[in-house]
C-alpha cells in the first residue's frame, strides 16, 4: 500500500473557508473521518486486505498552514480552540487531521478546566477573535486520570497517596463532580447502590469520561458567557480507541451529533448522563453480576 503526499506548486490555492461555528465543527468531523480513514485502510492492509490504489494526499505548504515563500511568518489564525487531556495517545491535530495555526490547544490530564487553562482562552479569545469560531472539549476512553477520580471515589482509604499531593489531587478533586454523576445515573438506572459488583469500576470510568467532558464543556460556556455572550459557542466529545472516532455518545450513530453542544445547566447535563449510561449498558449485552463488562482500565 503507497501513501503519497503530493505538492503541485501550479495547483490553485484555496483558502480555508471557516465563517462560523457550524463550519468549524464539519471541518472536524470530517478531518476526524479522514485519519480515521487512512488508520483504517493500514490496519487493513496489516490483515493482507487489498486496499486498491495508492492513497495520495495533496500538500502544500499552504495547506499545511505554513507560509508559501521562505522566510515569512504566518499571523496566529487558528479556527477553533481544544482543551484536551494530555494523554500521549491522543493528540489533538492527528485526531482531527488538522494541521499547523489551525486550533489552539490547550492539554491537561482528564481535561479539567483550571484557571490557567481559562486564562489561556481568554487570550485566545482577546486576540485570536477574528479566526476562533469554535471552543471544543475533548475527552478520551480509558483516560488515567478519570480512572484515578473514579478509583479515589470507590476506595478513598486506598489513594492517601493522591490526596496528600496537591497538584494532583486538584485534578482528580475536579473530577468527582462527573464521577458523581455517572454514579447517580447508573444507580437510577439499575434501581440500587450497586458499588460493590465487579464490573462497576470500569462501566463507571467509561461513563464518566463523557459526563467529565460534558462537565468541562457546561463550565467553559458558563465562563465564556460571563466574558462575552456572542462569543464562540462549545461543544465537546470523546475520542474512542477501537473507533478511532471523536463522538459524543458512547454508540456511534451517524445521525446524532459527533461535537455535541454544551449542557446548559444541571438538568441538561444529568439527562445526558442518563443517556450515556443507557448506551453504554446496552453495548455487548453488559451485565454488572457477571461482570462481563469493559476490560479495566490498566
Ligand atoms: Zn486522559
Amino acid at each position: 500500500m503507497d501513501v503519497i503526499y503530493r505538492y503541485d506548486p501550479f495547483a490553485p490555492i484555496v483558502a480555508r473557508q471557516i465563517p462560523d461555528a457550524d463550519a468549524a465543527i464539519s471541518e472536524l468531523v470530517q478531518g476526524n473521518d479522514r485519519f480515521k480513514s487512512i488508520v483504517d485502510r493500514m490496519q487493513q492492509h496489516t490483515l493482507g486486505e487489498s486496499t486498491g490504489e495508492p492513497m495520495i494526499l495533496p500538500m502544500s505548504p499552504m495547506t499545511w498552514g505554513l507560509p508559501l515563500f521562505p522566510g515569512a511568518v504566518p499571523t496566529q489564525a487558528p479556527f477553533a480552540a481544544v482543551l484536551g487531556c494530555s494523554d500521549a495517545r491522543v493528540p489533538t491535530e492527528a485526531v482531527f487531521d488538522q494541521t499547523f495555526n489551525n486550533l489552539f490547544v490547550l492539554r491537561i490530564a482528564g481535561n479539567v478546566l483550571g484557571s490557567e487553562c481559562l486564562g489561556s482562552l481568554h487570550y485566545a479569545l482577546r486576540n485570536l477573535k477574528e479566526s476562533l469560531k469554535l471552543v471544543v472539549v475533548l475527552g478520551h476512553a480509558k483516560c488515567g486520570a478519570v480512572t484515578a477520580a473514579v478509583d479515589t471515589n470507590l476506595s478513598p482509604d486506598a489513594y492517601a497517596n493522591i490526596a496528600c499531593t496537591f497538584p494532583l489531587r486538584s485534578l482528580v478533586d475536579q473530577i468527582q463532580i462527573a464521577v458523581r454523576g455517572a454514579t447517580h445515573a447508573l444507580e437510577t438506572y439499575l434501581g440500587s447502590p450497586i458499588t460493590d459488583k465487579a464490573a462497576f469500576r470500569s462501566t463507571l470510568v467509561a461513563v464518566t469520561s463523557y459526563v467529565n467532558a460534558a462537565v468541562s464543556a457546561l463550565e467553559l460556556q458558563r465562563e465564556l458567557d460571563l466574558y462575552d455572550k456572542e462569543g464562540p459557542r462549545v461543544v465537546f466529545g470523546v475520542y474512542e480507541f477501537e473507533s478511532l472516532r471523536v463522538q459524543s455518545s458512547p454508540e456511534f450513530r451517524p445521525e446524532e451529533p459527533r461535537l455535541r453542544s454544551a449542557p446548559r445547566n444541571a438538568k441538561e447535563l444529568a439527562d445526558y448522563a442518563f443517556e450515556v449510561v443507557t448506551e453504554v449498558m446496552s453495548l455487548d449485552n453488559r451485565d454488572l453480576e457477571s461482570g462481563s463488562l469493559m476490560a479495566s482500565q490498566s
